[in-house]
């Protein structure tokens, strides 16, 4: 309390963290989630996220954080720029809060001449550990659909996230986050090029499709992204937290639409 017994305005860090909490808490009340369990691991991670045992990446700068001007990227207009050319410019990212904590940057996986693109929300522990996409519980599921159930090796699509530095304890990245890796996720899908995107679970739709997505009601429904077909499907965490038939048989229509239509 201040001394005129108010409380101070919230700085726009703090209101964009509270924002992303309450965007958070309506995705798992919507994913059916109503109890709230304590973390036995919290004062564990917190401990180590205070005395890491790596060095951590440079502390961003006013000018490194984004949140002032739009960064200006090569690839602006119609300019299709390769995938190394992203990861060039990309560079080891200090322009947002992230690059404290990560131990890799995590880019993206797989086929830069893909027909089909999944995009995800960010890399948790083993995406960052060893600096790909979907190599964690989620990954290996995802993998199997994509290799069981299409029935092709998952190096000939291309995976990538929203954001490529692990939020910490896996919490959603925040909007200063998102918007700073978004040129280059553009730049990736300016550079992949794919016949359809997948986009894995609501942060990833909503982004892409620039409102807030119930995703559960619009999973299996074709959308666009800048001319491209796009289709929204869950998330597979939420289908390994939520194991369900039909959980698993929505998933593999959308994939098997997605990938019909990448073959034109
Ligand atoms: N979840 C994601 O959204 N991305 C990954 O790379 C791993 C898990």
């Amino acid at each position: 309390m201040s001394s005129a017994g108010q409380e101070p305005d919230p700085t726009p860090e703090a209101r964009a963290l509270l924002a992303s909490a309450g965007a958070l808490v309506r995705e798992l009340v919507e994913e059916g989630v109503s109890e709230f369990p304590r973390h036995p691991g919290t004062e564990a991670s917190a401990a180590s996220a205070a005395n890491p045992s790596r060095t951590p990446a440079p502390v961003p700068t006013s000018e490194t954080v984004s949140g002032g001007s739009p960064e200006v990227v090569p690839w602006a207009d119609d300019i299709r720029p390769t995938l190394d050319q992203v990861q060039t410019h990309l560079g080891e990212c200090t322009r947002c809060e992230l690059c404290r904590g990560r131990q890799s940057i995590v880019f993206g996986d797989g086929n830069p001449d893909a027909d089909l693109m999944f995009i995800g929300e960010g890399p948790g522990e083993q995406e960052d550990r060893r600096g790909l996409p979907f190599v964690g519980r989620a990954g290996e599921l995802l993998t199997q659909m994509i290799e069981k159930g299409i029935g092709i090796p998952r190096s000939e699509v291309y995976i990538c996230n929203i954001v490529k530095c692990r939020p910490p304890r896996n919490r959603n990245p925040l909007p200063p986050e998102v918007s700073a890796c978004r040129p280059f996720l553009d730049g990736q899908i300016r550079a992949v090029a794919p016949r359809v995107i997948v986009t894995l679970g609501k942060p990833a739709a909503s982004l892409l499709l620039d409102r807030e997505v119930a995703i559960t009601r619009l999973r299996g429904q074709w959308q666009e992204y800048q001319g491209i077909p796009l289709m929204p499907t869950l998330h597979p965490a939420y289908v390994l937290r939520q194991y369900t038939p039909e959980n698993r048989r929505a998933v593999w229509q959308d994939l098997k639409a997605a990938f019909e239509r990448s073959r034109g």
